[in-house]
C-alpha cells in the first residue's frame, strides 16, 4: 500500500533520495559504505563541499558574505549556540511558540532575554505582529514557521539589529530575501534530509563580538574556520541532506517547490473550511504552509476518523499533545497526490456522518 507520510519530523523524505541514500550504504565509493569511509577522503569532503554550497546556492545567498555549516546536536543546540556566540548585553526574542520558548529559557541562562512579543497566552494559535524592536540589542530571534501549532510568519519586520532565526521547519519551502536573515538554522529532519545533521547558514561579520570565551564545540568561527569539519560530521545525514538539495535544486528549486507547496496548502485548509466535521486551529492569516492543523469538531468521529486515515495509508497526522487533535505536516517532499488523499478521506467523513 502506498504511505502518505504526513510526519511533523523526521519526516518524508524523496523516494529517488532515499534509493542512492540506500546505495551508497553498501557501496559509496569503489566497493566501501558512506558508512565506512573516511570523513577526510576527497569523496566526503566533495560531499560536504557539495552540500554547503548547495544550500546557500538555492537560498540566493552565493557571494554574499554568508557560510553555510552542517552541524551536530539539533536545533536545540542552536538555542545556546546563537546566545553563546551573539549574546552580549541583551537579545530580543519573539515567543510565538514551544520551540521558540526553548530558544528563550536557553538563551536566559547567559543573559537577561526581552520578549518582544508573545502569543504564549492564546496557547500560541497566532504570530504576534506590531512590536517594536529595541537597536541597542545584540539581535532578534525569531521561529519562522510553528512546527507544533501550524503557524507561519508571512512578514518580517525590519529590524535594526542582526536577524536570528529557527527556520527548521520550512527552510527552502518558500521564495524569500533571505539576506535579510543574519543567521539561520534547521535541523535537517523535517524540510532538509535525516536526524543527525542541522544547517546554520551565518553572515561572518556578526561574528567576533562578543567578550566571552567560546568553548570550541559551540564556536561558529571554529567550525567555519575548519569547512564544517572540526570534528567527525555526521556523514550519513550530511550525504542525504546533500542528495535532497540536489533533488529540489534539479526540480526548478525553491521557486517550483513553492508553487507545489502553495497547491497543497490551498487543498487542505479549503476542506477544513468547507468541511463542517473539522475546524482549523491557527487563525487564518497566520497558517502555515508547512503544518496544517485542525480538530474534529465531534470527538466521537476519532475512532472512525482515524480508522479511514489508516485503510488508506495515511500516517503521521496526529497534532502535537499540545494542541491535541490533527496535525499534517505538507513538507517539500510530501506529493499533492498525499493531500488529495487525506482530503478524500476527510470529505468521506462528511459523507457518512
Ligand atoms: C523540531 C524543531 C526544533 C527542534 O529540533 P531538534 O533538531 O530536535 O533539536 C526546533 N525548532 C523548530 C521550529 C522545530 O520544528
Amino acid at each position: 500500500m502506498i504511505k502518505h507520510n504526513f510526519s511533523a519530523g523526521p519526516s518524508v523524505l524523496p523516494k529517488s533520495v532515499m534509493e542512492k541514500a540506500s546505495k551508497a550504504v553498501l557501496d559509496f565509493d569503489n566497493g566501501l559504505s558512506i558508512l565506512e569511509i573516511s570523513h577526510r577522503s576527497k569523496s566526503f569532503v566533495d560531499v560536504m563541499e557539495n552540500a554547503r554550497s548547495l544550500a546557500l546556492e538555492l537560498l540566493g545567498l552565493e557571494g554574499k558574505g554568508y557560510k553555510a555549516l552542517f552541524l551536530q546536536g539539533g536545533a536545540s543546540t542552536q538555542f545556546l549556540m546563537v546566545a553563546l556566540n551573539l549574546l552580549e548585553k541583551r537579545a530580543g526574542y519573539l515567543n510565538s511558540g514551544t520551540w521558540a520558548d526553548k530558544a528563550i529559557k536557553e538563551a536566559k541562562i547567559y543573559d537577561d532575554i526581552y520578549e518582544v512579543a508573545s502569543s504564549k497566552s492564546a496557547n500560541y494559535n497566532y504570530i504576534p505582529k506590531g512590536y517594536d524592536i529595541p537597536e541597542d540589542y545584540d539581535y532578534f530571534h525569531f521561529t519562522t514557521n510553528n512546527t507544533i501549532f501550524g503557524t507561519q510568519m508571512k512578514s518580517f519586520p525590519k529590524s535594526p539589529i542582526p536577524m536570528v532565526c529557527d527556520m527548521s521547519s520550512d527552510i527552502f519551502s518558500r521564495q524569500l530575501d533571505y539576506s535579510q536573515f543574519d543567521l539561520i538554522y534547521a535541523g535537517a529532519q523535517k524540510n532538509m534530509g535525516p536526524a543527525g545533521t542541522t544547517l546554520v547558514i551565518v553572515k561572518e561579520d556578526i561574528l567576533g563580538k562578543v567578550s566571552r570565551k567560546i568553548p570550541s564545540m559551540m564556536d561558529y568561527k571554529v567550525h567555519i574556520g575548519k569547512s564544517s569539519m572540526f570534528n567527525t560530521p555526521p556523514v550519513f545525514a550530511v550525504y542525504t541532506s546533500m542528495l535532497t538539495l540536489q533533488w529540489l535544486k534539479d526540480l526548478g528549486g525553491v521557486k517550483a517547490i513553492e508553487e507545489e507547496n502553495d497547491k497543497k496548502a490551498r487543498l487542505i485548509y479549503s476542506e477544513i473550511d468547507l468541511n463542517p466535521l473539522f475546524k482549523g486551529f491557527a487563525v487564518k492569516e497566520d497558517r502555515s504552509n508547512m503544518n496544517a492543523t485542525f480538530t474534529l469538531e465531534n470527538e466521537n468521529l476519532k475512532e472512525t476518523f482515524d480508522t479511514m486515515c489508516a485503510e488508506a495509508g495515511i500516517s503521521g497526522i496526529n497534532g502535537h499533545r499540545s494542541v491535541g487533535g490533527y496535525r499534517a505536516s505538507m513538507y517539500n517532499a510530501l506529493s499533492l497526490d498525499s493531500v488529495k488523499a487525506l482530503v478524500e478521506v476527510m470529505s468521506e467523513l462528511e459523507s457518512k456522518a
